[in-house]
């Protein structure tokens, strides 16, 4: 479904850019994996796909730093020679009731989960438009759509996600290229586990098809939107999420 085609994926250390890279590479792909802090995880990532027959690098960058994604997107248009699949996965939490978030709180979160995916876009919009053809994929969140308490500056970042890829795709259709967004529920990765049992159980009350999602669940809706079977669809916010946000 994906041969030939090189997919970026930010994140993909750990959680569910880890499987969304998997997943990809089992469909063909040639996968570079991005990390911050996860070097051993990354690299572990790579020779997995590696033992599948496909090509794959692991790259550090904060999707944070503008100049490092532009550094990072050189070096590996370099090594790889085109990206098709560009998978904007990189986020963070860092949670609190607005009465005692701090500024800092609020800029972190911003600055990686909605800057980091402007930084990405930023520096393949001109591959993508040489190539006349490409798939971008950002990773919003079922709090972007609904809001949450005590996620005020994750849900604002994950909305903002949402701008970004409806004004993307509106921007880059003409060129062949679609922008959309997965926008999962609650998942089983590291970002859950740090939640309490409480707010797991009241959460897991919250979603109609009443089980927490797998990192599988979004890799393959990934993996989908990414595929030619995916070509008539831009703009769209796909939710992964048992029906939470119904
Ligand atoms: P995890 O906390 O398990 O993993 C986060 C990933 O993001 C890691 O690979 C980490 O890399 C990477 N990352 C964080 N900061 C940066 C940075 N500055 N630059 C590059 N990479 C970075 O999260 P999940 O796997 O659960 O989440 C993946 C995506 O899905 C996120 O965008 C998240 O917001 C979204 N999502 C998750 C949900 C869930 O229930 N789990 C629900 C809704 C949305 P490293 O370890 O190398 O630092």
């Amino acid at each position: 479904m994906l041969t030939g085609k090189v997919a970026l994926v930010t994140g993909a250390g750990r959680g569910i850019g880890r499987q969304i890279a998997l997943t990809l590479a089992g469909y063909g792909a040639d996968v570079i994996v991005n990390y911050n802090g996860s070097a051993d995880k990354a690299k572990e990532v790579v020779r997995e796909i590696e033992s599948m027959g496909r090509k794959a690098a692991a790259v550090q960058c904060t999707v944070a730093d503008h100049e490092a994604c532009g550094n990072m997107i050189t070096d590996m248009l370099a090594a790889f020679g085109h990206i098709d699949i560009l998978v904007n996965n990189a986020g963070i939490t860092r949670d609190n009731l607005m009465i005692k978030m701090t500024e800092e709180e609020f800029d972190t979160v911003i600055q990686t989960n909605l800057k980091g995916t402007f930084n990405t876009m930023k520096h393949m919009y001109r591959p993508f438009l040489k190539q006349k053809a490409g798939r971008i994929i950002n990773l919003s969140s079922v709090s972007g759509i609904l809001g949450n308490a005590g996620q005020a500056n994750y849900a604002a970042s994950k909305a903002g996600v949402i701008g970004l890829t409806k004004s993307m795709a509106r921007e880059l259709a003409s060129r062949g290229i679609t922008v959309n967004a997965v926008a999962p529920g609650y998942i089983d990765t590291d970002m859950t586990q740090a939640m309490t049992a409480a707010a797991k159980e009241a959460t897991l009350s919250q979603i109609p098809l009443r089980r927490v999602g797998t990192p599988a669940d979004i890799a393959e809706t990934v993996a989908f939107l990414a595929s030619d079977k995916a070509s008539y669809i831009t703009g769209q916010v796909i939710s992964v999420d048992g029906g939470m946000a119904i």
